[in-house]
Parts: structure tokens; C-alpha cells; sequence
């Protein structure tokens, strides 16, 4: 672990401002638990198995550059990003390894994804055509639809896709993958027959001569519960933050969670009194008591619609937020921390003194589960690194 010297610097380095122009908020990423997730990982793959880090979403929130440089230095052999700016900010911090850009870029994109030498994922041969017309010198990954029904080519219509970029001396076919549905009902019956889909293509890919060196379909689900899915890569995400949900463990490993903090300050702090007329109708809100306001609300990626009972620690005690909540604040019950000052650290998620707030808590009172916390982290608030 680093010191906090070296946070500063790493923050000032990846272009965010100090965390006292966020009112004083921020989150702290733990890059040391991301590249010991990607060792649970890689140590328990087959050698010759790729692993793409699936960072889409600005790494699940936690910053695509930093955590990919991380995992850069651990040995992944690529990423894979959804949008062209996750793709820059790998690229940024001097990250040269192979990234496959999922589905969503279209060919106006053409100039920055030769410029950054990205893999394009192409789900028809009317796509591959548009590509075509715009780079010339095309790198791409095939995608197959197993009944996600969502991007990708049909099983049926696949090799023919396969076939249209063979023929073209200008296109290089570094694989085909798929992502797995995980709608209900979920479960291995529906994981199987999507493997079945997956090896019927790659046999037929076989017999026609048309198989790419690369066939890849597990992401965190798959890795974790079907270890038969490897084939020659993987691209999981959300297991590099920690997060492996609905993990029936058949190749279960110990996973550390990346975001272990949000914290935030008081932002004022006051005794209600009887000056300022008639309490509103505010659960909570009442004449006399001591009443602060913290610097986070909606816009920064709090719930809009707070439920009652939340609470976050202010001198290592807890404290209850009081809804609605704001753009920019939320209100919070101060009466039980009569030294409370303007100013003071109030965390959100993570320890503060003998008290914890853990994700599976915050994940319940913000309406979502521990993915979608990390999906509501704002690229905003600084991050601190260690
Ligand atoms: C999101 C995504 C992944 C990673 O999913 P996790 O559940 O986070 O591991 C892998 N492949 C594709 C195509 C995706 O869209």
C-alpha cells in the first residue's frame, strides 16, 4: 500500500482536482484488491487462456485508466470497453495492450478508433461493410447473439459473417465472442444450452476452416460457475471490483472489494431555532435540534428518491440522513453528535472509527445491488488511489 503522499500525487497526476473542490467528497479505490481479484483469476485458468478486463463504464466506476494500468502490470493480455472514451483513458496511461470495443461505436468513430487501434465488434455483414468503407486495415471481433437477444449475429448467420471477413485480405478476425444472459430464469439449464449454441458454431467454424484463433464467452458469471466455458479467453468485469454476485461458487475464490470508500463533509452545521418560521413537513426535521448538511446528493450519484432510515457516520457514530434529497446535499440528523462541526468527514460507505457501513448496506438502501452501486459511481467525484 502507498502512502497518502503518493494518493495526492497519483490524483494530480490523473488530472482530478483535490477532493476539497468536490465538497469535499471522494472515493477511495483500492487498486492492490483489483490486481489480487485478477490473481484469484489468472491462477486458476488454464495458461493459455486470454484475459480481456472488461472495464466498460469507466471501469465500473473506478476510473478505466488507473485500474487498467494496474491490470496492465499484473499481465492481462487485453480489455474491453463499451465506449471510446473508456478506450482513451486506457490509452492514456501509456496502456499499449489490445482493447475490444463492444457494441455502441458507430463509423463516425472510424479516425479515433484507428487512432487508438481498437478491435471493432461487428454483429452482420451490412456492419462489417460500413466498417470496411471507412478503415481500410480493419481488426475485428465477431459477436454472437446465444439468445442474450441483444447485439450480435444470430448462431445461424455467423459463419457466413465469418466467411464475408475471410474473404477480405483487408480484415483480420481475431476472434468471435459472446456475453451469456443472466435473465431470469437464469441458471445452469439456460447457461448450458447457450454453450451448446457457442460449441455447435465453433464446430461448424472448424469444419468450414473459418475458426478464429480466439473463441471467448465468460464473463464474471461464467468464470466463476462454468469453468467447461474458458475456451481460449475470458472478459470479466465486475469480479476484478469484487463484486460476484449470484456466484454458485463452483470455482469460487476470495474476492476484495475495490471501492472502499465514499465519504463526504459537512458542509454546514446549525441549531434549528425558532427564527426560521415554521418547520417544514419533513420527516425528521424538527424545531431545536441540531441539523447538517453533507456534500453529496443526486447529482452525484445518490438515489433521487432516499428512503427513510439511511445513515452515514460523522464522528464515528451514525447519523440519519433526512430526505428528499438534493442536486448537490442532503439534510442529516445531528442531534446525537452534539460536536458535529462544519467540516467533519461523513462516510457513506466504509469505516469510520469502530463503525462500518458495508456495500451490501448501502447497495440495499440505494435501491440496487453491489454492480449497481458501482454503476452509480460519478466519473465527477475525485478518486483516491491506494
Ligand atoms: C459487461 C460485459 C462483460 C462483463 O460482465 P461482468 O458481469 O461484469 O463480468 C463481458 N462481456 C460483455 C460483452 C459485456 O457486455
Amino acid at each position: 500500500m502507498t502512502t497518502m503522499a503518493n494518493s495526492r500525487l497519483l490524483l494530480a497526476q490523473s488530472g482530478m482536482c483535490d477532493d476539497a473542490t468536490m465538497r469535499g467528497s471522494c472515493y477511495e479505490i483500492d487498486l492492490e484488491a483489483i490486481r489480487h481479484n485478477y490473481r484469484q483469476l489468472r491462477a486458476r485458468l488454464g495458461e493459455h487462456i486470454k484475459i480481456y478486463a472488461c472495464l466498460k463504464r469507466n471501469g465500473y466506476g473506478c476510473g478505466a485508466g488507473p485500474v487498467a494500468a494496474a491490470l496492465a502490470s499484473e499481465g492481462a493480455y487485453g480489455f474491453a470497453v463499451a465506449s471510446l472514451m473508456d478506450a482513451t483513458a486506457i490509452r492514456r496511461e501509456g496502456v499499449s495492450k489490445p482493447i475490444l470495443l463492444y457494441p455502441g461505436a458507430g463509423i463516425a468513430a472510424a479516425r479515433t478508433i484507428e487512432a487508438l487501434g481498437l478491435t471493432v465488434s461487428i454483429s452482420s455483414i451490412d456492419e462489417l461493410r460500413q466498417w470496411r468503407s471507412v478503415i481500410g486495415s480493419l481488426s475485428v471481433f465477431i459477436k454472437v447473439d446465444l439468445g442474450f437477444f441483444r447485439a450480435g449475429a444470430t448462431p445461424l448467420s455467423v459463419c457466413d459473417l465469418l466467411a464475408a471477413a475471410k474473404d477480405d485480405q483487408r480484415v483480420r478476425v481475431e476472434g468471435i465472442y459472446a456475453h451469456m444472459s443472466e435473465l431470469p430464469p437464469a441458471g445452469s439449464q439456460m447457461a448450458q444450452a447457450q454453450f451448446g449454441r457457442m460449441r455447435a458454431v465453433v464446430m461448424r467454424a472448424e469444419r468450414l476452416g473459418l475458426r478464429p484463433p480466439v473463441v471467448m464467452m465468460s464473463s464474471t458469471n461464467g468464470v466463476l460457475n462454468h469453468p467447461e466455458m474458458d475456451f481460449d479467453a475470458v472478459d470479466p468485469g465486475a469480479l476484478f471490483f469484487g463484486v460476484a454476485e449470484g456466484a454458485l461458487g463452483s470455482r469460487s475464490m476470495p474476492l476484495q472489494p475495490a471501492l472502499k470508500t465514499v465519504r463526504t463533509r459537512l458542509v454546514s452545521v446549525k441549531r434549528v431555532d425558532r427564527s426560521l418560521g415554521t418547520v417544514p413537513d419533513i420527516a425528521g426535521l424538527r424545531r431545536g435540534m441540531l441539523l447538517g448538511v453533507i456534500g453529496m446528493g443526486w447529482g452525484d450519484g445518490l438515489p433521487r428518491q432516499l428512503p427513510p432510515n439511511v445513515t452515514a457516520l460523522v464522528r464515528g457514530r451514525r447519523a440519519r440522513l433526512l430526505p428528499p434529497s438534493h442536486l448537490e446535499h442532503i439534510r442529516i440528523d445531528l442531534s446525537d453528535i452534539p460536536g458535529a462541526r462544519f467540516g467533519d468527514e461523513v462516510v457513506l460507505l466504509g469505516k469510520q472509527g469502530h463503525q462500518m457501513i458495508t456495500h451490501e448496506e448501502i447497495a440495499s438502501q440505494w435501491g440496487t445491488d453491489v454492480v449497481g452501486l458501482y454503476g452509480l459511481l460519478r466519473d465527477h467525484i475525485p478518486k483516491i488511489y491506494f
